[in-house]
C-alpha cells in the first residue's frame, strides 16, 4: 500500500497537476494547455479516460497472483508503436472519461473483489488524476499496492513526485538503439531516457520484493519484449539492468505478435522465432542477471495465447502462464 497518508498523496496530485497545463508530463513536454482544452501527442486532455478496469491474471505471477491483479486499462499513450498488441485503446483511443471521484470507487471495487493491487496501465498522461484518485481511494480504506505499469518513457522529475505513492514499478525496456526507437514507436532518445527512468525508480523501491504467498508487496521488474530481426537489442538492455543490480528481475516475453500497422511490415511482420528467443534468453544470462520470467515459446507458436482483445470481455484477456526460473 502507497506508504504515505491521504492528505500528503493528494499534494503530490497538487504538484502533478501543476504540471498539466502547460503539459511536462512526459519527455514530449508537449506544453499543451490541457486545462484549457487543449491536448499534446497523447491526445489526452483535462480528465482520465479508462478503456476498462478489472482483475487480470494474465501478468508476471507476482503480480496476479491468485486473485489478480486490479488493472486499470487508460486510454492513449505517449508512444506509438506500430505493433502495438493494445492499439485499440493507445491508437484509436477507445474510452470513457472518468471523473476522478469514479476513479477512486473502481479502485476500491478492485479491492473489494480481492486483487492483490491496483495496476495503472500507461498512467503518464493520466498522473495527477490518478494520484487524486488514489488519495481519495486511501481516505475510504485502500491499502493494497499500487503499480505503476508503463512503457517506460517518463521524466525521472515526474518519477520522484511518486516516492512513496507507487509501491511496484512495471516498466518497459523496449529498445537499446534510437534509430528503432524512433522509427517503430516515435519514442527520441528513447535509451537514454528510458535508463534514467529505471534507475529512478530502482533508487526508490529497489527489486522487487515478494511475500510468502508469492505475491509483490514492493520494488521493481523490468518488462522486455523481444522483437524479430534483434530490433529490441535485448544483450544491450540486459546490460544496463545489471549494471543498476542483477537482482532485478525482468520479465523476457516471446509474445511479439504482427498488430496494427506491423501486418505486413518487412522487419516487423512475423511472429518471434523460437531461435531469437533462445538467443535473448542466452543474452540475460551472459549479462550476469539472476531472475527472469519467461514464456513458452512452444505454446506461442501454437495459438495466439498472449493476445489480448478488448472487445471481447474480461475473460479472454491474457491467458499466459509464465515461470520463474
Ligand atoms: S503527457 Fe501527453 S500532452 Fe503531456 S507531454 Fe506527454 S505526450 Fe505531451
Amino acid at each position: 500500500m502507497p506508504i504515505l497518508s491521504a492528505s500528503v498523496i493528494q499534494q503530490r496530485a497538487e504538484d502533478l497537476y501543476q504540471l498539466l497545463d502547460p503539459c511536462k508530463l512526459c519527455p514530449r513536454l508537449c506544453s499543451a494547455h490541457r486545462r484549457r482544452g487543449k491536448t499534446g501527442f497523447c491526445k489526452v486532455g483535462n480528465t482520465a479516460v479508462i478503456s476498462s478496469a478489472l482483475p487480470h491474471f494474465g501478468e508476471e505471477p507476482p503480480i496476479s497472483g491468485t486473485s489478480g491483479s486490479g488493472t486499470v486499462f487508460l486510454t492513449s499513450c505517449n508512444a506509438a508503436c506500430i505493433f502495438c498488441q493494445n492499439y485499440q485503446i493507445s491508437h484509436l483511443r477507445q474510452g470513457t472519461p472518468i471523473t476522478t471521484e469514479k476513479l477512486a470507487q473502481l479502485f476500491l471495487k478492485l479491492q473489494q473483489r480481492g486483487c492483490h493491487n491496483i495496476n495503472w496501465v500507461t498512467p503518464d498522461p493520466h498522473l495527477p488524476f490518478l494520484v487524486h484518485a488514489l488519495s481519495l481511494a486511501v481516505a475510504e480504506g485502500l491499502q493494497i499496492p499500487v503499480v505503476y505499469n508503463t512503457n517506460g518513457y517518463c521524466r525521472p522529475e515526474i518519477l520522484r513526485i511518486l516516492k512513496g505513492v507507487v509501491d511496484i514499478y512495471l516498466p518497459d525496456m523496449k529498445y537499446s538503439q534510437d534509430v528503432w526507437a524512433e522509427d517503430f514507436s516515435n519514442l527520441p532518445n528513447y535509451y537514454a531516457i528510458n535508463t534514467g527512468a529505471i534507475a529512478e525508480m530502482y533508487r526508490q523501491v529497489g527489486p522487487l520484493v515478494i511475500n510468502d504467498a508469492g505475491v509483490a508487496v514492493q520494488g521493481l521488474l523490468v518488462r522486455h519484449l523481444v522483437l524479430p530481426e534483434r530490433i529490441a537489442g535485448s544483450a544491450r538492455i540486459f546490460r544496463s539492468i545489471a549494471a543498476i543490480d542483477p537482482h532485478i528481475p525482468v520479465s523476457i516475453m516471446a509474445q511479439y505478435h504482427p498488430c496494427y500497422r506491423a501486418v505486413g511490415h518487412p522487419l516487423l511482420g512475423r511472429r518471434l522465432k523460437r531461435s531469437e528467443y533462445l538467443k535473448a534468453l542466452e543474452e540475460f544470462e551472459a549479462a550476469g542477471l539472476t531472475t527472469a520470467y519467461t514464456q513458452d515459446i512452444n505454446e506461442l507458436e501454437q495459438e495466439d495465447l498472449f493476445f489480448p482483445d478488448f472487445d471481447a470481455g474480461e475473460s479472454q484477456i491474457f491467458k499466459a502462464q509464465q515461470k520463474h526460473n
